[in-house]
């Protein structure tokens, strides 16, 4: 029953125009057309109720002759108010973020492409700005989620203010915003407005009663010189913002300095890399593994470190990346194999019995043949026992089964162990590792660090191990920074451990000096 709060006689009065809210001549004629010529029509409409609210309306109209010959429209209406408002739910749901209201990716994605098609036939610009927080997880973690979420939808605000109507405004990660300006003249248009958004998202801000001063970093691509599709822009914008954050934050870059400056940092690298070996600039670091319940120490992991004369130490992620992608990590991954054997090798004529673990670039296993001999010659040249060398592989690598299974099942056959690293953020799941001659996980410090704060953590911990135990696999936990975390560690059943909590990776003669004296009390 159409709810238009007429009586029947009022309305016998009306014209239909007076009740219909879509005043469109030139559609009123189409559709009048459309049914002297087929006889009937069906169509959606709003009509106005008498009080003023709009109602949305299916209205099916057939035309009829009446027993005078004149002819009349006999129309049936149909609220149709809850099913639009049901269908306006989903499509909001789908495409928007909950908790700020703005695009969520997939909108913004189709917008992009739009866009994207429409400024390519054109000579004209579109700006993807990549905005992230300064600082934002520190907040999160010491005021709360909900103090969190406020501040983000403070955000929100502020940034909606900055933009246009026609550009995009999303929230596509925690605290992560992309805002689409849809043609604008030049990058120089894109760099007045991050200025201005820096300036108001960097204005105090009230907070559920706190004054907050939280800043934003930008990085911006151009279409179409930084990338003719979504996912370039994207990806071209999000390394211009890693640029911006690491020259001091609070502060905006280009994604073409960002390329061009990583390049170069990657080129110097590569340069100094290939003469690292041969100057002797590479050197192990031993990390202790210790049994959770006494803390004896029973083992340690080798770490690479670079000791580059102009640089100082550099850190194996800056540079490990680039040895992979140049091959130089077959070379520089040789001799990490033969220094730590050769190292486990004299532990064991000392009658110190350590167990020594070094890690194997998934590029390393592309040319199994060279691995395989290599691992041959340091094992034979060393003369260790193989029992006490544990190779240490990224999950990604099990994905190739067939090839993966041989050469495992080879290094396997010559005693050493193989260990899992990084467990739980890669591919693998327990089943499939049955298929491997795998003895030992290693359980990703992502879940060590938060099992002892976030339930989810932990249950997920709880269930690695309880099925490494059912697997009969040897579990080791990765990044224990606290009493807290080893005691739940040893409550779950996990035997094994190493992290912060019991020592950083040490130098050669710290390691050694460290084991010594434990093993003297
Ligand atoms: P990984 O094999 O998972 O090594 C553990 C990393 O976690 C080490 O970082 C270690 O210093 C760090 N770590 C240990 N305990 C804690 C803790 O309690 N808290 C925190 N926050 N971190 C902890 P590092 O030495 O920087 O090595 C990083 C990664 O580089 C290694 O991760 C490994 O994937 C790779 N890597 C290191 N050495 C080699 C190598 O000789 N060859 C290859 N291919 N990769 C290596
Ligand atoms: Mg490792
Ligand atoms: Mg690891």
């Amino acid at each position: 029953m159409l709810q238009l709060e007429y009586s029947p006689e009022e309305l016998l009065k009306l014209h239909i125009w007076e009740i219909d809210a879509v005043d469109d001549e030139a559609l009123a004629q189409q559709r009048a057309r459309k049914m002297r010529e087929s006889g009937g029509d069906e169509f959606e409409s709003r009509y106005r109720t008498q009080s003023g609210r709009l109602l949305d309306v299916l209205v099916s109209v057939r035309l009829a002759r009446l027993p005078n010959g004149a002819e009349v429209f006999q129309c049936l209406f149909r609220d149709i108010g809850e099913q639009k408002e049901a269908a306006r739910q989903i499509e909001h749901l789908a495409y928007h973020d909950q908790l700020t209201g703005l695009a969520n990716r997939r909108l913004l994605s189709d917008r992009m492409t739009q866009a994207i098609s429409s400024v390519l036939r054109r000579d004209a610009h579109i700006g993807v700005l990549y905005l992230d927080l300064d600082h934002f997880k520190d907040i999160n973690d010491s005021l709360g989620h909900q103090f969190g979420d406020a501040l983000l939808k403070g955000v929100a605000a502020r940034l909606h203010d900055c933009v246009r109507a026609e550009d995009t405004l999303a929230r596509v990660g925690g605290d992560e915003f992309v805002i689409m300006l849809n043609d604008i003249a030049s990058s120089e248009d894109a760099a007045i407005i991050a200025q201005k958004i820096i300036h108001n998202v960097a204005l105090p801000m009230d907070v559920e009663g706190e004054e907050l001063h939280i800043t934003p970093s930008i990085g911006i691509s151009i279409c179409p010189q930084d990338g003719k599709d979504s996912d370039d822009l994207l990806k071209n914008a999000d390394a211009a913002l890693y640029l911006a954050k690491q020259q001091g934050r609070a502060t905006y870059r280009f994604c073409t300095e960002a390329l061009h400056t990583r390049s170069i940092e990657r080129l110097q690298i590569e340069r100094m890399l290939r003469k690292a070996i041969e100057r002797h600039e590479f050197e192990l670091y031993y990390q202790p593994k210790v049994n959770l319940r006494d803390g004896a120490i029973i083992g340690c992991e080798a770490l690479l470190r670079w000791n580059q004369p102009n640089m100082g130490v550099v850190p194996p992620i800056k540079f490990i990346p680039v040895a992979e992608q140049s091959h130089l990590i077959n070379e520089i991954g040789i001799w990490v194999m033969h220094t730590a054997c050769h190292q486990a090798a004299i532990w064991q004529q000392r009658g110190l019995n350590l167990q020594v673990a070094f890690n194997v670039s998934a590029r390393q296993f592309m040319r199994p043949e060279e691995l395989l001999t290599a691992l041959r010659a340091a094992l034979d040249e060393s003369r260790v026992d193989p029992l006490l060398i544990e190779l240490e592989m990224t999950e990604s690598l099990l994905i190739d089964e067939q090839s993966m299974g041989e050469v495992l099942q080879k290094i396997r056959a010559m005693g050493v162990h193989l260990a899992l690293d990084d467990f739980g953020t890669g591919y693998s799941s327990l089943s499939y590792l049955r298929r491997f001659p795998i003895s030992i996980l290693k359980i990703d410090r992502s879940f060590v660090s938060d099992a002892d704060r976030d339930p989810d953590d932990a249950e997920m911990v709880k269930t690695i191990i309880g099925m490494a135990n059912n697997l009969r696999m040897n579990l080791v936990a990765e990044g224990i920074e606290t009493e807290g975390q080893r005691n739940l560690l040893c409550i779950y059943g996990c035997e094994t451990g190493q992290g912060y909590h019991f020592s950083r990776p040490l130098p050669l003669a710290e390691f050694e000096a460290l084991v010594v004296a434990q093993r003297q009390k």
